[in-house]
């Protein structure tokens, strides 16, 4: 596996790649890669020719107050699960290199971006479309691959693509789970461990939802209250959002049909996790 820390070089080598004819997957991360990160690339190898993943903590998609200068790294272990899972390049650049400049180019995705993380999270989805049409750009793959753990992240880049014809298929893949139900996340590791107990809430809340679902429970908001009861009742819990949205919009639904999102943010002590379903 080649470990690159320049636009040029990734350039370079895609620019070989392509002569010969071979197709390029590209897993874009911020880094201190697991097993969902692992599921992507592993995907992607399956489908393609050759892998590139990228670690970039991109600055431009944190808030002020947000954990920016804390998020996980860890170079040598991201290398040794990006090998394991079959990558065959990995693109690590500085925020230098990345943003030589004052940037005076914002991408912007509307509408789809107004509520769930984006509400909560104001600018965030600016600097994630920005950065992954860099990367893009940059990086030329045939396709690129998502997870669903951010559903709307998702969505949004699928928009964006669209509507900018960008010549890259986006594929999301399915959210990778701890044994116990808690959603794989680098911000796992600022858990301790009653607050790693406390955060199985969010599972358990869309296990309790889906199963209302099942046994004929339609309005979105008793189904809401019936997660939010469950996320309640633990102290070290406190709602951010929990919403039921239309997949494809983004925006609420009063009555849960097919193609809706249940989605949800929940602080565990300092620590944000999201956690959602999609029911087809
Ligand atoms: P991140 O490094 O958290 O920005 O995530 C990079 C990519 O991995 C995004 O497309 C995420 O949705 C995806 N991802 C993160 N965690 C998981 C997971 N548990 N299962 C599947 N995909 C994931």
């Amino acid at each position: 596996m080649k470990v690159v820390y320049t636009i040029s070089e990734v350039r370079e080598l895609v620019k070989q790649y392509k002569r010969d004819g071979l197709k390029v997957g590209f897993v874009p991360t911020m880094g201190y890669l697991h097993e969902g990160h692992g599921s992507l690339i592993k995907r992607a190898k399956d489908e393609n020719d050759i892998v590139i993943v990228s670690t970039f903590v991109n600055p431009i998609q944190f808030g002020p107050n947000e954990d920016l200068d804390k998020y996980p790294r860890d170079q040598k272990r991201d290398e040794e699960v990006c090998e394991t899972y079959g990558g065959d390049v990995m693109f690590l650049p500085s925020v230098e290199e990345m943003y030589p400049e004052e940037r005076k180019t914002t991408v912007t995705v509307e509408g789809l971006t107004a509520g769930l993380c984006g509400a909560k999270r104001p600018g965030h989805f600016n600097g994630v479309t920005t950065v992954v049409t860099k990367l893009f750009n940059i990086v030329l793959p045939d396709r690129a691959y998502f997870g669903q753990k951010d559903a709307q992240q998702l969505m949004v880049i699928k928009k964006m693509v669209r509507d900018l014809n960008s010549p890259v298929e986006v594929i999301g893949c399915p959210i990778v789970r701890e044994e116990d139900g808690l959603a794989k996340s680098s911000r796992n590791k600022y858990l301790g461990e009653e607050e790693r107990k406390a955060a199985l809430v969010l599972s358990r809340g869309l296990k309790e939802a889906k199963k209302a679902i099942d046994n004929g429970e339609k309005v979105s908001k008793n189904v809401i209250s019936i997660i939010s009861d469950v996320i309640n009742k633990e102290p070290l819990a406190k709602i951010d959002y929990v919403s039921i949205v239309d997949i494809n919009t983004m925006e609420d639904v009063e009555e849960i049909g097919s193609g809706v999102l249940i989605a949800m943010a929940v602080y565990i002590g300092k620590t944000r996790l999201i956690d959602n379903i999609i029911l087809e």
